[in-house]
């Protein structure tokens, strides 16, 4: 099963698409979390991610796809992928029907001011990227990740105004994608996060059992 998960900065994606991965035996290609690798490389591809990313812009169409080719090419091909991060315009989604077909969207629809809420308590370990909530998901010793004891930290896109920024162009970029995959009749499962101590495990169980009831899974 292929998927494309979307959801706006902060709404618990990468966190829902990390549980689904287990639980699925897929694959997750975060195009965020690969752009993070680059960038604590310094290297000069690095450091010009850097520029876009620190400022809440969009990294240009053609160095994501290459980044993108490059990744699907080295998974299995019976195995299944959730893309989280991708795609993020048109050009990209045309691309992507030739690379691989996609057989759902996963979309996250959460109001604004839980975003806000959320992500300005949201931690990251810098060893392995799995996501902490010092409020709502804290790890078992504080500042240390539960899955491999690496330290966590707060990423510098998480302040309030750079927040407000990526919701904005994150709904501005996304409603014609969405439209897009309507258009194709691609199925959906939307799930709808109304109150801020919703947990990621009912989130991701009401997931699962949709894909059980479209027969996806
Ligand atoms: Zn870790």
């Amino acid at each position: 099963m292929n998927a494309i998960i979307f959801g706006a900065p902060g709404s618990g994606k990468g966190t829902y698409a990390s549980r689904l991965k287990k639980r699925l035996k897929v694959e997750v290609i975060s195009m965020g979390d690969i752009f993070r690798e680059f960038m604590k490389k310094e290297t000069e591809f690095g450091k010009n991610v850097k520029q876009y990313v620190e400022k809440g812009l969009l990294i240009p169409d053609e160095i994501v796809v290459g980044v993108l080719r490059k990744k699907i090419s080295e998974i299995p091909s019976e195995k299944g992928i959730i893309l989280d991060g991708y795609p993020r315009t048109i050009p990209q989604a045309e691309i992507l029907k030739e690379i691989a077909k996609i057989d759902v969207i996963l979309l996250q629809n959460v109001p604004d001011w839980i975003i806000i809420e959320r992500l300005s308590s949201r931690r990251i370990c810098k060893k392995c990227n799995e996501v902490y909530n010092i409020r709502f998901l804290k790890p078992k010793i504080e500042n240390i990740c539960d899955k491999c004891g690496g330290e966590l930290y707060q990423r510098p896109d998480d302040t309030t105004e750079v927040i407000k920024k990526r919701i904005q162009l994150y709904q501005k970029m996304t409603s014609p994608i969405i439209n897009y995959y309507k258009e194709k009749k691609t199925p959906f499962i939307i799930s709808n996060i109304k109150e801020l101590n919703t947990t990621p495990e009912q989130v991701v169980e009401k997931i699962l059992e949709e894909l059980k009831i479209q027969n996806l899974i």
